[in-house]
């Protein structure tokens, strides 16, 4: 569903991307895994077309989008939770939640249906729904960051460190969700640096280093792999 070919990109004269070859497929969970700085904060957001693509090109559900804007890639079902979460502090949890069914706002029966599918997802959100966004715990932030996205009708979901920062409980917690995300027809782009996690929840990974994909394979072949043992996983 995803084909990233030659992909480059970063800040203005500042090059990150180089030459990143990448494929989603439906129903898959992938991991883009690596150090701090190896690039994929910048790849998330040169996918939802946050940051240009210098060369080269993206391809989702066979439409070229290398160039759309990001609010078409959003209606194409290209939905990007960003690092740090963008929740609302000064809303509540259930008005957060409204902002990811903003493109259907009219649609009254299918947004309270959505929200309703989002609170089975987590019900925490469901305790804390007239809780302003700010209150919240790191960890319900995080679910309602990927709530809101849900709400949004993913059909590819991208999660940008959604254990950053979060308890190991609650970590566990979200990770099985993306599974119940999948299991829903939704698959998923995950970046984490929490690279053990990672390889236990996704099909298949690759590693970014330096702008460059360093490795790539299924998350068993990585797991086993002992440079990665000895890189990331403190073997
Ligand atoms: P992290 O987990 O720390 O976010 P990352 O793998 O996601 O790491 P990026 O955030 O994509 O890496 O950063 C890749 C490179 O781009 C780094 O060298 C970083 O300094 C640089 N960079 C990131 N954001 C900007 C920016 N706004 N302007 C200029 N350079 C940036």
């Amino acid at each position: 569903m995803l084909r990233v070919e030659n992909l480059e990109s970063g800040y203005g004269k500042i090059h990150v991307l180089q030459q990143v070859q990448l494929e989603v497929m439906e129903g898959e969970i992938v991991s883009i895994l690596g150090a701090n700085g190896g690039g994929k904060t910048t790849l998330l957001r040169t996918l939802s077309g946050l940051n240009p693509a210098y060369k080269g090109s993206i391809t989702f559900m066979d439409r070229d989008i290398t160039h759309m804007p990001d609010y078409k890639r959003v209606e194409a079902g290209l939905i990007h939770v960003p690092e740090g979460r963008g929740v609302i502090k000064e809303l509540t949890v259930i008005e957060n939640l409204e902002l990811g069914a903003f493109r259907w706002r009219r649609e009254k029966e299918k947004v309270a249906r959505k929200i309703k599918e989002a609170f089975e997802l987590f019900p925490r959100l469901y305790e804390r729904l007239h809780h302003k966004g700010g209150t919240l715990s790191g960890g319900e932030q995080q679910m309602l960051a990927i709530a809101r996205g849900f709400i949004a009708q993913p059909k590819l979901l991208m999660l940008d460190e959604p254990s950053l920062g979060i308890s190991p409980i609650i970590t566990k917690e979200i990770f099985k969700t993306i599974r119940r995300l999948r299991d829903q027809h939704i698959s998923i782009l995950l970046v984490e640096q929490n690279v053990k996690a990672a390889l236990h929840v996704s099909d298949r990974s690759y590693v970014l280093s330096h702008g460059k994909v360093l490795k790539e394979g299924s998350s068993s072949e990585l797991s086993a792999d002992s440079d990665i043992q000895k890189m990331y996983m403190g073997a």
